[in-house]
């Protein structure tokens, strides 16, 4: 059954649209932080379909309004009329943006929010010229993938968006490896300012990063990195973009916004996966002249439709009133804890890093080279033990933590348990 579906994903859907696992699973339901696959196993989801699964699986609360929704017969989904929880949404994200006199436009994914970014804010300044960190990910349209600068992920060289790349990013492994906080953001803003002079005509749009690298192998840059970098920036006029699709909704527990650790307010963020606890939308969040740079119509047809509202409006509501950022902090804090003695022990395990529920672990090889190898051990060794892990990072050697912001002291536990078995055996193996 689980074979015949294989056989007929591979036939119709396109090569470069990567499974998991060398037997690939099927889900077909969930509850809580666990999910069910199509042979009956159950799996405590510890990557929540790459962050999308904020909450979790089958939360009442969510699942009443979604269906409220539905009942009124009323899932019109073009943005022409009036949609009273699309406003309320807006309302809601403007002002726990912090950006004065914020507004927003809702999309579909990650990637149309950042397109629109791209737009908006190339539009606002009258130049195709964007800065972006290395080994980030934006997305997989024309001038997202411009300012993807990771080799993997970046699907086209023809994006119209001109890019110039800044250290920043992957820190473990760039060329300023090894310094102290205040001496890497040092090295990083001598890098903006050298590449501004030497590789742009100066009038350059915006620069875009993610506060934590997702895709990249979540990469948590020093606290104030961004600040520094927006010193540099404004005397350019150069908008800040925070790309908060992975960061978003509290998940690092410190802020609301990943952002928030640099202490600074971007002039536009964009956000997707958590918002809709598994329901398709994003949007962008902007300064009001910059969301309003463009003066021809523009529509996202589904864009803040009924029902993406009506499950977003109850998702923010609940991880609000529930005060999950403080779980997240919480948890996190254990999780990383916890792992960084499991780290101590094993060499296979070459560095820890993270902040709330979103934890990567970097797998190395005994001369500290990147092992994918490990990596795949420990995602192949961690389902067999019953958890469901991420993986990611520009080698394909980095174990991804984003577990629903729900999350019990007991799951934290029984996963760290599991990873350890599944971290002993690919150190073994
Ligand atoms: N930005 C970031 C930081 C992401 O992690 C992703 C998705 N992995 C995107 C943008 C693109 O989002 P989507 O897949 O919803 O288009």
């Amino acid at each position: 059954m689980g074979e015949d579906l294989l056989r007929r994903h591979q036939a119709v859907l396109p090569d470069w649209l990567a499974l998991y696992y060398a037997e690939p699973i099927e889900i077909v339901e969930g509850h809580g932080r666990r999910v069910t696959d199509s042979a009956g196993r159950t799996y405590l989801d510890f990557f929540a379909g790459i962050l999308t699964n904020a909450i979790g699986y089958g939360i009442p609360e969510i699942s009443a309004a979604i269906r409220a929704q539905l009942d009124t017969g009323v899932v019109h989904t073009s943005t022409l009329y009036l949609i009273r929880k699309q406003v309320e949404l807006a309302e809601q994200i403007a002002e726990q943006s912090g950006i004065p006199g914020a507004k927003v436009f809702f999309t579909n994914s990650g990637t149309e929010a950042n397109e629109t970014a791209l737009m908006l804010t190339t539009q606002y300044r009258r130049s195709n010229q964007v800065l972006a960190l290395r080994n980030s990910y934006h997305g997989r349209a024309f001038a997202t993938v411009g300012v993807t600068g990771n080799r993997g992920w970046s699907a086209s060289s023809l994006s119209p968006i001109r890019v110039s790349s800044v250290h920043g990013g992957y820190r473990y492994r760039d060329a300023f490896r090894g310094l102290s906080d205040s001496a890497y953001i040092d090295a990083c803003v001598e890098d903006l300012r050298d590449v501004l002079v030497t590789g742009t005509s100066g009038d350059v749009a915006a620069f875009i990063a993610e506060p934590i690298q997702g895709v990249g192998g979540f990469n948590v840059p020093p606290d104030g990195l961004f600040a520094a970098f927006k010193e540099v920036l404004d005397d350019y006029g150069i908008l800040f973009i925070s790309d908060e699709v992975q960061t978003g909704w509290g998940r690092t527990g410190e802020h609301f916004w990943g952002i928030g650790a640099h202490g600074v307010t971007p002039d536009v963020m964009t956000f997707a996966k958590g918002l809709g606890n598994g329901l398709a939308i994003g949007g962008v969040v902007a300064r009001p002249e910059v969301m309003d740079a463009i003066t021809a119509n523009s529509i996202s047809t589904f864009g803040g439709n009924p029902l993406a509202t009506a499950g977003a409006k109850a998702t923010l509501d609940y991880l609000l009133d529930h005060d999950l950022q403080g779980n997240a902090a919480k948890l996190g804090e254990r999780l990383l804890t916890g792992l960084r003695e499991v780290g101590e022990r094993y060499e296979v395990v070459g560095d820890v890093r993270g902040k709330g529920l979103m934890i990567g672990i970097e797998l190395v090889g005994p001369d500290g080279a990147p092992s994918p190898a490990a990596a795949t051990a420990v995602l192949e060794g961690t389902r067999e033990r019953g958890l469901l892990v991420g993986k990611g990072g520009l080698h394909n050697n980095v174990i991804r933590l984003a577990p629903p912001m729900t999350l019990t002291g007991a799951e934290a536990s029984e996963a760290l348990e599991i990873l350890e078995a599944a971290i002993n055996s690919a150190a073994s193996g």
